[in-house]
């Protein structure tokens, strides 16, 4: 089964959200109006002057639950790592597997028939032993200690607008494993659709200029930060991910900021 990412719901006008948050910091206004009598360009302009300060705890102010599924086990184990999001997972303790349980296989090991063949043949036989075990009196708690990484799973996934931005930040940066950059990427596409506002600059640190990558002068989007057209073409940077930061803009935030 193939990654599939669904926006189960998020809270309503998110953007607002953060908006109402904010203007609560900066306006006079009562408890009682404080949400009252926004324009979409006011609550743009209050998300933006937010976002550029840094004052990210109004993006706390907001909840997007997901939906994956088609994913690896490795995959959820690393996507657990992020604290700052909520998670449901399948149990293999309560759902006992019949016959071949599905599995996830990597695009390299497909490259590669003689490999994927002893790939396919090796997850035969752990399904063999999962059944055998079971049958044996194994507790499916147990039996499923012989489960691989590969092993699909589906997850649950809440979270509030400034973690979403922080796992955004790590995992769609090439530098990231190819399984969760996909969910990264997919979950970022819907975060983004549904809070434009909110996601506008989300994406590994070259989005917004700048790259901590040690081996980062070795990505294309490295690239990207210097020469946006040649690198976006040599990339192929898909049409629906992260808008790039303008390099001159940036080269002259920086030179202000160093100056100031
Ligand atoms: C490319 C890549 C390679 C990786 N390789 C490995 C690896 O080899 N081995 C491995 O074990 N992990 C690895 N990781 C996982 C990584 O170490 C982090 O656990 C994971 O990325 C979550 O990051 P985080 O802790 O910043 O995120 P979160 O848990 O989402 O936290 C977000 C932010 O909240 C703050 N925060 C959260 N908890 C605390 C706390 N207790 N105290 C203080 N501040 C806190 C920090 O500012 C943190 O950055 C890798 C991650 C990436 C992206």
């Amino acid at each position: 089964m193939a990654l599939k990412v669904v926006l189960l719901s998020h809270s309503p006008e998110p953007e607002r959200a953060v908006a109402t948050a904010a203007r609560n910091c900066y306006s006079p206004r009562d408890i009682e109006t404080i949400d009252e009598n926004w324009t979409q360009e006011e609550v743009e302009a209050m998300v933006a002057r937010v976002r550029d300060a840094g004052h990210l705890s109004t993006f706390e102010h907001t909840m997007f639950t997901f939906g994956v599924s088609g994913v690896s086990r490795a995959l959820t184990h690393q996507l657990v790592r992020h604290r700052h999001m909520s998670y449901e997972q399948k149990s293999q303790r309560y759902i006992k597997v019949k016959g071949q349980f599905e599995f996830i296989t990597p695009p390299s090991i497909s490259a590669r028939p003689e490999i994927k063949a002893k790939y396919d043949t090796l997850m035969a036989q752990i399904a063999d032993f999962y059944a055998e075990a079971l049958a044996a009196g194994t507790p499916a708690e147990d039996a499923r200690f012989a489960l691989p990484n590969a092993a699909e799973t589906q997850i649950v996934i809440t979270a509030n607008a400034r973690a979403l931005l922080d796992f955004f930040t790590l995992r769609t940066c090439n530098n990231a494993q190819w399984e969760i950059r996909e969910l990264a990427f997919a979950m970022l596409r819907l975060a983004k659709r549904a809070a434009p506002a909110l996601f506008v600059r989300a994406g590994a640190t070259c989005v917004r200029g700048y790259c901590n990558e040690p081996n980062g002068p070795e990505c294309p989007r490295y690239v990207v930060v210097r020469n946006p057209v040649a690198a976006r073409r040599r990339a192929g940077v898909d049409e629906d991910g992260p808008e790039r930061s303008n390099p001159e803009i940036v080269a002259d935030q920086q030179t202000a900021a160093l100056a100031g």
